[in-house]
């Protein structure tokens, strides 16, 4: 008989969901199958592939393993980008209605959500996602001038790059009692650290490219929802609007997600280590990480989560400090994106996209799997280089 999902923890389901049957001389792996369209044989009937923008059975164990994960009795969905898959949630939301983000969204999909707002695609309002009490004032606000199912909930947690930290069951369940639709970007926290759907929410978000993939080598999106209706609507929006992956970046993502739980394992435990040592630096002004007791966000992340997550946010006396740190590291890698096995550092307010209320000095710091030693080693001589220099 075959082994039941729900029966295995996360860490076994990253290594043993999404294999081929079981038979003699079968591979251990899915293959990679390039092809744009399948062979008929007889007049196609619903769920045959019939063309490569629709399926492609190289989607299908990342897919499953990804859905297994999250928890989800569905597979989830895969597509070609973190914004593609954000594009198709926001497609959710129906014309002339409202979504209420958090103003530390990532940067992409705030970015997205005010453009489609600035087209009268539907309203747009930004919270500060931890201030419970704010979220739900807004909620309640549009409930009062929207009808039910017009409005959509867009969680981030921890936000990217302040890492703040939203108590997701209560703002969900606030959301669905007025008829709210709920999205939760879960690519911090990865299915490692913490499930939303158990939490409640409708659909989970997550760019592939960060921490499932793990090695900064694909750019992918996915989905999952545990409501079939709802997952029947974002495939078609898959396939009519076209943000299809291709096989070989799918695949490369299942072979990452196969190390998932021993990566987040390591960069959770040097980015606190990290942590723990940049409070008492003297160049860093601020540290912000929800593993630290002192962090606004420590108490709730202690009571939802399984780990604190692989990203620190430093913040230093001012930009030309935060940009000299950035040059001067040498193991570290000056670039945006993280989640890889590679520790990245970047200033993100470089970048003119991102909210003007992240600090300028603020600096982000994905923490890899290097040994923790030579990152700390790094990162003391670049901190004291741009302080002293
Ligand atoms: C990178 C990122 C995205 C966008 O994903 P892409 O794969 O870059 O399109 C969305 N949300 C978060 C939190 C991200 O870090």
């Amino acid at each position: 008989m075959d082994l039941e999902h729900a029966d295995l923890a996360p860490d076994t389901l990253t290594v043993a969901a999404g294999r081929p049957p079981r038979a003699h001389d079968a591979p251990v792996n899915a293959p990679i199958v390039l092809t744009s369209t399948y062979h008929e044989t007889r007049i196609p009937e619903v769920g045959d592939r019939i063309y490569a923008r629709g399926s492609n059975p190289t989607w299908d164990p990342f897919e499953e393993a990804l859905g297994a994960l999250e928890g989800a009795p569905l597979p989830a969905l895969v597509f070609g980008s973190g914004l593609g898959a954000a594009a198709a949630a926001l497609s959710l939301v129906p014309t002339g209605g409202a979504v209420v983000m958090p103003r530390h969204a990532y940067a992409g999909s705030l970015t997205l959500a005010a453009d489609l707002a600035a087209q009268g695609r539907f309203e747009l309002r930004t919270v500060d996602v931890a201030d419970t009490a704010a979220v739900l004032a807004e909620l309640h606000g549009l409930a009062a001038r929207f009808d039910a199912g017009q409005v959509m909930l867009w969680l981030e947690s921890p936000t990217n790059p302040m890492l703040e930290v939203a108590e997701l069951s209560v703002l969900t369940a606030a959301a669905h009692a007025l008829g709210a639709v709920v999205v939760a970007d879960n690519t911090f926290n990865t299915p490692m650290v913490h499930r939303p759907l158990e939490a409640g929410v409708d659909v989970v978000l997550h760019s592939v490219t960060k921490w499932l993939a793990g090695h900064s080598d694909v750019v992918l999106g996915a989905l999952v929802t545990a409501d079939p209706a709802l997952r029947g609507t974002l495939l078609t929006h898959r396939t009519l609007h076209g943000a299809i992956a291709g096989p070989f970046e799918v695949w490369l993502a299942l072979r990452g997600l196969r190390t998932l739980a021993l990566r987040m394992e390591r960069s959770q435990a040097t980015a606190a280590f990290l942590a723990h040592r940049l409070v008492d630096h003297p160049a860093v002004r601020r540290v912000r990480y929800p593993g630290l007791a002192s962090d606004p966000g420590h108490e709730r992340a202690a009571a939802q989560f399984n780990g604190f997550g692989g990203i620190v946010s430093i913040e230093l006396d001012d930009v030309a400090t935060a940009d000299a740190v950035v040059a001067a590291v040498r193991l570290w890698i000056p670039a945006t994106s993280l989640g890889g096995v590679e520790s990245l550092v970047e200033r993100r307010r470089r970048q003119p996209a991102e909210p003007a209320t992240v600090p300028a000095s603020l600096v982000r710091l994905s923490v890899g799997i290097e040994n923790p030693e030579d990152l700390w080693a790094d990162l003391d001589q670049a901190l004291r280089v741009a302080a002293g220099g």
